[in-house]
């Protein structure tokens, strides 16, 4: 390859640039004024684990872990991971910092890139995003419904309102076993027409073939006995509360038999969130119960509840209908000679200081070009300042709305401007 050639990105990575950062700024912040207003506090967590955190968090027999991670060894021959998902890291954490200990209640926020290498398209990314909502150390059906109000409401307040919760139920260790048993009966039946993954999984995994997109597989299934036929008293008595305080709070949920999760630490709720707004109907969010990955993962048993949302796919359904705009800037200053361009590379400072938003040109250049640039820029305001000006003690302010200009002494130009802009802010509540 030409060694002078661009470098291009990674394929399946992306660069989110000022024009988009915006909306992902804004989404940011009223997910976490959310996640604050629930007593959610945020964990940051590393982006890199060692491996085995994931391939026993995860499961061996998923997706993610067979064929999706990036996992090397580091040059000290260590196996580690780039963070396919959050939830494996957090409990991983609540761990090694003895939290429960202190209190095993514990609500966790973190936003930040997860990296699987799937089939890059539109939606799917290599590194994509996810807001994702944890909490630890409460069993009841309460943290459920809770939790699944948050995910809702955090689609509610950025106007995306199609959304629907898809609801079931897992079962526990005392009710799935049976459950896998009727299943493992069909799927020895119905071999022929399984694809070669889930015949392979259909005694390591079962449940996953009821998740498998393959026409032979899904025909096969159709009939397939449903995991919330089997819930014992206890798993039932929780599905129930939880869907009645989901409709005693309003949100609308779907109870859809099929939504299965794969792995033997999933119990009880899972939901997914989904929406029209992509086209073809996808998940935008997914979550659910697991009591028993803390313990997997060598910590005290501890129940727990979380969910994910795949960021890019929201930034993308609320780009389509909502444009956050760039902080315009408030001040241009035009300067001409070089006493005028010293006193206004001071001022332009002062007032950056004091949170107004302020350009010049520091090189020579027209007044023609620093207007034209001031145009570009969206400037509120434009102090032009020329050493004739300076002489007389005066400088010019123009409004580039109304075109009105006027003359300002020297001296009064920073309270001047200060005054200007928080005016203005107070009005708009910027
Ligand atoms: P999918 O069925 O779309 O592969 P998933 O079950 O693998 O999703 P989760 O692990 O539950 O997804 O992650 C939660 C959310 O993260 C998904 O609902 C989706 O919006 C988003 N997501 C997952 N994988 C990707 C990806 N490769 N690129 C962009 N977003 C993703
Ligand atoms: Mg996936």
């Amino acid at each position: 390859m030409d060694p002078s050639s661009p470098i291009q990105l990674v394929k399946g990575f992306k660069d989110i640039l000022p024009g988009e950062s915006e909306l992902w700024q804004y989404i940011e912040r009223t997910a976490i004024s959310l996640f604050e207003d629930f007593g959610f506090r945020e964990i940051r967590i590393p982006i890199m684990e060692k491996t085995e955190l994931f391939a026993r968090g995860i499961g061996e027999v998923t997706d993610i872990v067979e064929k999706e991670m990036y996992t090397f060894s580091d040059r000290g021959g260590d196996m580690l991971t780039l963070r396919p998902e959050a939830t494996a890291s957090i409990c991983r954490s609540y761990i090694q910092h003895k939290m429960a200990a202190q209190d095993p209640v514990r609500k966790f926020y973190t936003i930040g890139p997860m990296f699987r290498r799937e089939r890059p398209q539109k939606g799917r990314y290599r590194q994509f995003y996810q807001i994702d909502a944890e909490v630890l150390g409460i069993a009841g059906p309460h943290a459920d419904s809770e939790l699944i109000l948050l995910a809702h409401t955090l689609f509610q307040r950025l106007a995306v309102t199609d959304t629907v919760c898809r609801l079931n139920s897992l079962g526990c260790p005392v009710c799935r076993p049976k459950f896998k048993a009727a299943l493992s009966a069909l799927l020895d039946s119905a071999a022929s027409s399984l694809c070669p993954d889930c015949l392979r999984r259909k005694d390591k995994n079962p449940l996953r073939v009821l998740d498998c997109k393959a026409a032979g597989c899904r025909a096969a299934m159709e009939d397939a006995p449903m995991i919330i036929d089997f819930l014992c008293d206890e798993c039932r008595c929780h599905f129930e509360a939880v869907t009645d305080t989901l409709s005693q709070l309003n949100v609308p949920f779907e109870i859809d038999k099929h939504l299965v999760r794969g792995l033997d630490y999933y119990t009880r709720t899972a939901f997914e969130i989904q929406t029209h707004a992509l086209g073809a109907q996808s998940a935008v969010a997914g979550g659910g119960r697991y009591d028993g990955l803390v313990e997997v993962l060598g910590g005290p048993p501890t129940p727990a509840i979380g969910f994910a949302v795949g960021f890019d796919r929201l930034a993308e359904i609320v780009g389509a209908t909502t444009v956050i705009p760039a902080r315009p800037v408030d001040l241009f200053i035009a300067a001409l000679g070089d006493t005028a361009r010293r006193l206004a590379f001071e001022w332009s400072m002062t007032l950056k200081l004091a949170g107004i938003t302020t350009e010049m040109i520091v090189d020579d250049k027209s007044l023609k070009a620093q207007m034209k640039q001031a145009n570009r820029l969206g400037a509120n305001q434009v102090l032009i300042m020329g050493e004739a000006e300076l002489a007389d003690g005066t400088v010019v302010l123009r409004d580039m709305a109304t075109k009105a200009q006027r003359d300002i002494p020297v001296e009064a130009v920073l309270t001047t401007v200060t005054d200007l802009f928080s005016g203005i802010r107070n009005k708009t509540c910027v």
